[in-house]
């Protein structure tokens, strides 16, 4: 079943088409890895998904419903929806703990202890419990990035989007976030990353979507995407980040 079904996706800005005429399905549990070049429309995309963009064509359905249009809330779509992006965006002034609960308390209204009890878990099996108490800027980059991805978790969101989560992180911790992608994926969430890591988006993805110019120009298993790739466009970028 598709959780999430894009179709004729279009986005422009100043008159400039930045997503044109996009489609992209995805399936329960499935991971689907967004690669391009830069500007070729990924965040746009995770974006307009998330409902932080007014889309000019198109239609998302989350879930068989339709949360493109115009009548639905933004803000219920955005409790079903975890993203999160390349500069983390914690709260500087909250700790670790309070950046988690936040949503659960203000906005799904769970109590501060459900919402504290369910926090800890979450950062316990992340290895980061011992970290509860404190403010982000004692954190590293790694763990600031698998912070921000726990408070998106803390939603119970039926999907997720991660949009070059590593980007910002020096390289020796960049393995410790894509090892929480691969936990999630093994736990069956399902999730679109937009990502450089060719290598990591070959192993955890089920499906890689190459955009180019606002389209997805080829879609299909990572091993073919990137190992035998059937579009000119596809093969000169790969050749040119390889
Ligand atoms: P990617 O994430 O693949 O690098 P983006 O979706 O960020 O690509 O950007 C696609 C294009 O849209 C770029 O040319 C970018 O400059 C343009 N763009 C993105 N957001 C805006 C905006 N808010 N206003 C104007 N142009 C934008
Ligand atoms: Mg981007």
């Amino acid at each position: 079943m598709a959780v999430l079904t894009c179709r004729g996706l279009r986005k422009e800005f100043g008159g400039q088409p930045v997503l044109d005429g996009l489609d992209l399905s995805v399936d329960e549990h499935q991971v689907v890895a967004l690669i391009g070049a830069s500007g070729s429309g990924k965040s746009t995309l995770l974006r307009c998904v998330n409902l932080l963009e007014e889309l000019d064509d198109g239609t998302i359905e989350l879930d068989g419903e339709e949360i493109s249009d115009p009548r639905v809330d933004p803000d219920l779509v955005r409790r079903r929806i975890g993203m999160v992006f390349q500069s983390y965006n914690l709260f500087p002034h909250l700790t670790v703990l309070e950046n988690v609960t936040l949503a659960p308390r203000r906005v799904h209204r769970r109590s501060r202890a459900d919402a504290e009890a369910q926090a800890r878990d979450l950062l316990d099996r992340v290895g980061l419990g011992a970290k509860a108490d404190a403010y982000p800027d004692r954190l590293s980059g790694g763990q600031q990035q698998r912070v921000a991805i726990v408070r998106a978790l803390a939603n119970q969101p039926r999907l997720m989007l991660l949009d070059e989560v590593t980007s910002a992180l020096d390289p020796e911790l960049v393995g410790e976030v894509l090892a929480m992608i691969r936990d999630l994926k093994a736990d069956g969430m399902t999730m679109v990353l937009a990502t450089h890591e060719m290598g990591f988006a070959r192993e955890v993805a089920d499906q890689v979507c190459f955009l180019d110019s606002g389209r997805v120009v080829e879609a299909g298993p990572p091993g073919q995407v990137l190992g035998e790739p059937t579009q000119p466009r596809t093969r000169q970028f790969l050749r040119r980040i390889i």
